[in-house]
């Protein structure tokens, strides 16, 4: 009987190279996979959620209430409300049913009927602020939590309900930052700047 010849050095050399070969293959494919599946309608509000975090916050806000002159947006931001509390946003009135927009791009957190808000809808905005759409008559219909919206996105209808059922019609919107509540209006007095000056043209 013959001893086996000794294994060449030079195979374990290609069984080395075939394994590396198969896991760049696999990487490869693996890539082109997560790639594939970050483009995906499904992962709209996961690709959203990323940008919107990684975005300042706004330094202007575009109209809330379809149609409404910034000039008759009062000022009523901290103004006492009740014994305990002040008001954490500004008052938009217009007619019942009248389409309230979304200041900002975002993602649809909650649709509720609750508490002192009624109707409402929350948006998650840039640098993760929380946007508060209050009063409405109703949503829009087929708007969903989990929901990308963009600037000017109808969020739902001017109403009365909660707190302010019996008052005229109005948006109460408020924005928080990670410090709680801030004035939006001077940042609603920018967009509209802004926007008055795209219509004037060049
Ligand atoms: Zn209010």
């Amino acid at each position: 009987m013959q001893a086996p010849p000794p294994p060449s050095p030079r195979r374990d050399y290609r069984a080395a190279a075939i394994r590396l070969v198969a896991w760049a293959v696999f990487l490869l494919l693996a890539w082109f996979a997560a790639t594939w599946a970050w483009r995906q309608p499904f992962m709209a509000a996961v690709r959203m959620g990323f940008e919107l975090s990684r975005m300042a916050p706004p330094d202007a806000l575009a109209m809330p209430v379809r149609g409404v002159d910034i000039a008759r947006v009062a000022d009523t931001y901290g103004a006492p409300r009740g014994l305990d509390r002040a008001h954490e946003g500004v008052d938009i009135f217009a007619a019942r049913g009248t389409e309230v927009l979304s200041a900002t791009p975002g993602i649809v957190a909650s649709i509720r009927d609750t508490g002192l808000g009624g109707r409402q809808v929350w948006v998650i905005g840039p640098a993760r602020q929380r946007h508060y759409y209050a009063h409405l008559d109703d949503w829009a219909p087929e708007l969903g939590e989990g929901d990308v919206v963009l600037t000017g996105d109808v969020l739902g209808y001017v109403g009365d309900t909660g707190n302010a059922r019996g008052t005229p019609p109005h948006l109460h919107y408020g924005v928080y930052g990670s410090g709680g509540a801030y004035d939006p209006l001077p940042l609603l007095r920018e967009g509209a700047r802004r926007a008055a000056a795209r219509e004037a043209g060049p």
